[in-house]
């Protein structure tokens, strides 16, 4: 018998996968640049259902039925290019090419235009949930044409996560748009790991709690609107002690972040389609600052001024902590999820981010409860206009805001570090705002550039002759 899958590129992503398809009864065909892995998987797990062995690519097409689907797991970048002209050229028209690693959302635009010319469909797909999602059942987010998904979706949803009966896997739109929600789901991850950090270091540091103490924080938190993935996790890490040194590991870990770039490529993006996205900014961003070894040594004697005294009531300060927490992470989220607008209106995608917040409830790393919120915010309102707007949001945050508020002056005159507790308030104040100073931005682009503004009152465009007699002329 034919498989009815093929997966190429077998490390851990590539070889769990193919485990799961195996697992749902499906034949799969493996093949890897290197026979090792292939057999190593076959000996470790070959129990696991029903594979083919190949080892030459014309092998490994040859062993799949019509249309024939391969899904790419290899490293992302020039791996995957040369894998796919590999294949392209084994391929028959109507087969299915799904590249299933890390790809930049514009490197699957230029592979699709590139396959679709030679009638291959190809199905750029981020997926997530790491290895342990790979295996038990991962967040699919396939792009790609529409048709392709009817032949291929049936085959994802029955290895993805399941939430409330329904796949966390959905067809998110054309050519790259798979790709960059899945960019987006990781800047996404950055903020969340980010405000937490923030968390952890308010109570270590303004409250001296033991990392015991705020692992049981962490744990208790679990169990109320913040329930997630990485907070459960969270407290796992902080309960961790250092076998060694008797520690808590965490102080034991060198706290320098490092990073593999979809955070970097969130921010990029967020740039380029002109959206604050300032939570997965400032989380990118503290990342780099903790990597700044050698300048951080040489700033340790930097002054911090005169600090203000501690907050008096712990349990009144964990629970504003709590708070703004939450509303930082509202705030990160309703920024991700513009940029997935904006992203898709640049595109043409038309992105249904109510399906993609139900997709992400289960299976990658991001997963948690607040999902069904947004869920529910967009299925109320597919056109709204911020997540902060909906009613559950605007309701949590404002009976949060003083708290929040109180954490980011706490911090500031503690001189404890918060940029994402703190921009998120701020874009939150800048958000709300009646006037903003950009005005006076305007004046001074005017004056220096001749740029122009435009008026409160009137209609058009205007500009002073600031060198001249100060008149107004309209352009
Ligand atoms: P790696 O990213 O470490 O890639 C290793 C695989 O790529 C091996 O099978 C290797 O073959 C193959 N490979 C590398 N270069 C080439 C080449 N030039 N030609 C053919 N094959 C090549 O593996 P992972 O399993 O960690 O990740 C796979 C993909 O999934 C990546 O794109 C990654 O970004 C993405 N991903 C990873 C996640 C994770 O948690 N690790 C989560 C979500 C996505 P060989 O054995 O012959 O060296």
């Amino acid at each position: 018998a034919k498989a009815q899958i093929g997966v190429t590129g077998l490390a851990v992503m590539g070889s769990n996968i193919a485990r799961n398809f195996a697992r749902h009864g499906y034949t799969v065909a493996l093949h890897n640049r290197s026979i090792a892995k292939t057999d190593a998987l076959l000996e470790n797990h070959g129990g696991d259902g029903n594979f083919i062995r190949t080892e030459t690519v014309a092998e490994f097409v040859a062993a799949l039925e019509r249309p024939r689907r391969v899904l790419i797991m290899v490293k992302a970048g020039d791996a995957t290019d040369a894998v796919i002209e590999e294949l392209a050229d084994a391929m028959e028209p109507g087969d299915i090419i799904i590249d299933g690693g890390n790809a930049l959302y514009t490197d699957t635009i230029r592979r699709e235009a590139a396959m679709s010319a030679r009638g291959l469909n190809f199905v750029g797909a981020g997926i997530s949930g790491g290895e342990e999602g790979a295996l038990n059942g991962p967040s699919i987010m396939p792009g790609g044409p529409a048709e392709s998904y009817e032949s291929l979706g049936p085959l994802l949803e029955s290895i993805a996560a399941q939430v409330d009966g329904e796949p966390c896997c959905t067809h998110i739109g054309p050519d790259g748009s798979g790709h960059f929600v899945k960019m987006v789901h990781n800047g996404i991850e950055y903020a969340d790991m980010q405000l937490i950090g923030e968390a952890y270091d308010l109570m270590r540091k303004a409250l001296d709690m033991p990392v015991s103490e705020i692992a049981d924080v962490f744990r208790d938190w679990n169990t109320t609107e913040l329930e997630s993935y990485l907070i459960e996790i969270t407290a796992e890490v902080l309960s961790q002690v250092d076998d060694e040194t008797g520690k808590p590991l965490v102080d034991v870990i060198v706290d320098a972040a490092g990073q593999k770039g979809t955070g970097r490529w969130t921010v990029k993006s967020a740039l380029d389609l002109g959206i604050p996205t300032t939570g997965i900014a400032e989380a990118v961003f503290a990342r780099a600052l903790s990597s700044a070894t050698d300048q951080r040594v040489a700033a340790r004697g930097l002054s911090s001024g005169n600090l203000g005294s501690a907050p008096a009531d712990r349990e009144s300060f964990v629970n504003d902590i709590k708070t703004a927490l939450y509303a930082s992470k509202v705030v990160a989220y309703a920024q991700g999820f513009d940029q997935i607008a904006a992203g898709s209106a640049e595109y043409g995608w038309d992105v249904d981010r109510g399906a993609l917040a139900t997709i992400w409830r289960g299976g990658c790393i991001i997963r948690a409860q607040f999902l069904n919120r947004i869920r529910e915010a967009y299925h109320d309102d597919p056109a709204l206009p911020s997540l902060l707007l909906a009613p559950y949001f605007r309701e949590a945050v404002e009976v949060g805001i003083d708290s929040w508020r109180r954490v980011v002056s706490t911090a500031t005159l503690l001189g404890i570090p918060v940029p994402a507790f703190s921009s998120s308030l701020s874009y939150y104040d800048g958000l709300r705002a009646e006037r903003l100073p950009a005005a006076l931005t305007q004046g001074l682009r005017d004056f220096f550039g001749a740029h122009t503004y435009q008026r409160i009152d009137k209609e058009g465009t205007f500009h002073t002759l600031w060198s001249g007699d100060r008149s107004e002329v309209t352009e």
